[in-house]
């Protein structure tokens, strides 16, 4: 479990002035990763820190950098890649010691302030990609709230199936459409079963929907055949991003029984560019609470540090840009807020449960946390849930109705931790905009 240490002191500013404002996503208490270069340049692409609105280089601080302890040279170095895999591989000692000299560094005072000056890229001079190269990708589905409200558009008599209160659910995804916040989401076209019809016909998804979610990004990896203990889960996790799993519930329903989802999903599946740590959140922990009657977790699902700080406390929320807003110059409506501290299994559980078997997981691996819905139904993460599988269309600003996804509608991500004390510290966003069909 990652301590808090002088790097959270809310005291601490930066003398990158925008870090300082209130508000901020990217406070000197939080340096988010990120893979990017400067738009519309040949560039490597290469890792930076976020701080105010702006990026720190790592790779263009020459001077700055030398003579530091081994650690953070290693870490520096790694940071030359095109995607974080690297420094995801080095482990938490290297983290941290990256995170306490970035932070020294970057705060009101520091001697190297004038040096590091013009290693800053603003960010919007910058064009990010999908921060590492993902092997493989699985979504789970923690959230009990989304799991029991979708389950009962399906199963009204059984919403929750026996296994949930004992398997961190799971399905494997595709690593291959994944995509940063800002590319374009093409409405999938499938085999669809309209209602009444004897047979499937061949078309664009009418129902298109996303899923607000937390990406957790693996750090060192295991090899094959050896479990991680979940005493030691967090060790292998590098840190958060935001999740948006579009998908296409006509397609969906069609397919997904006997195997799960398939093409509904894989279709693509958005992140945001910045990578939030685990150092980062520890100031956000809660206890990990199961209660009566629901049965205690496996005790290879089951340990102290859980129980003492196993969950975070993550605001979440989604909001959506119309076309029509857009054009009348209004702000995307925010439609739900949620938070991940009301997930029904922690990040710990989902790396312990996935290697019980042996499975190996490697650096840059994704998995997804699942929709993250809260208990009430207005904190609802999709479409599905907020507007009943559609027959109860929500009706945003201009009185303009929407079931599911029309083209033209921006979908955006957004999270936050808080916590009296400390500085709010945010992920940014994860963005998309539906294209029409092919
Ligand atoms: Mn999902």
């Amino acid at each position: 479990m990652r301590a808090i240490d002088e790097t959270h002191d809310p005291r601490l500013t930066s003398w990158v002035s925008t870090a300082n404002r209130a508000g901020c996503d990217f406070p000197i208490q939080n340096l988010p990763f990120a893979v990017f270069r400067r738009a519309g340049s040949a560039e490597p692409l290469r890792c930076g820190v976020g701080i105010g609105d702006a990026i720190l280089d790592l790779t263009a601080l020459g001077a700055a950098a030398a003579g530091e302890e081994e650690a953070v040279a290693q870490a520096m170095a790694a940071c030359a890649q095109p995607a974080l895999n690297a420094l995801m591989a080095l482990g938490a000692p290297a983290w941290l010691a990256l995170r306490r000299w970035l932070s020294r560094v970057l705060r009101a005072g520091a001697d190297e302030a004038g040096r590091l000056a013009a290693a800053l890229v603003p960010q919007s001079a910058a064009q990010f990609v999908v921060p590492a190269r993902i092997g493989d990708y699985t979504d789970f589905y923690t959230s009990i709230h989304h799991a029991t409200a979708v389950g009962r558009l399906f199963r009204p008599d059984q919403p929750l199936l026996p296994n949930y209160k004992w398997v961190p659910i799971a399905y494997h995804g595709r690593a291959s459409s994944i995509i940063v916040s800002g590319t374009g989401v093409r409405r999938p076209r499938g085999q669809l079963l309209a209602r009444g019809a004897e047979c499937p016909h061949v078309g664009p998804s009418e129902r298109l929907d996303y899923e607000l979610e937390l990406g957790v990004f693996i750090g060192r990896g295991n090899r094959l055949g050896e479990p991680i203990p979940i005493e030691r889960a967090e060790e292998h996790v590098f840190g958060l991003c935001l999740l948006n799993d579009w998908s296409a519930r006509d397609l969906q329903a069609w397919e997904y029984q006997p195997l799960g989802p398939f093409l509904a999903k894989n279709f693509a599946t958005t992140v945001s560019p910045w990578v939030v740590t685990l150092e980062a959140l520890a100031p956000f922990r809660a206890p990990w609470r199961r209660l009566a009657p629901d049965p205690s977790p496996l005790p290879y699902l089951d340990c102290s540090e859980l129980r003492a700080a196993g969950a975070l406390e993550i605001e979440l929320e989604v909001a959506l840009e119309t076309a029509a807003m857009r054009a009348r110059n209004l702000a995307p409506q925010r439609l739900s807020q949620s938070d991940f501290r009301d997930s029904y299994w922690s990040i710990a559980q989902m790396v312990a449960h996935h290697t019980i078997n042996g499975c190996n997981l490697a650096p840059g691996d994704l998995l997804g946390t699942g929709t993250q819905s809260g208990p009430l139904p207005e904190q609802a993460g999709s479409l599905l849930e907020l507007t009943a599988a559609g027959t109860r269309p929500l009706i945003l600003a201009g009185a303009e109705p929407r079931a599911f996804l029309c083209d033209g509608d921006r979908v955006i991500l957004r999270g936050g931790c808080r916590r009296p004390g400390f500085v709010r510290i945010g992920f940014g966003e994860a963005a998309g905009l539906v294209l029409p069909s092919a």
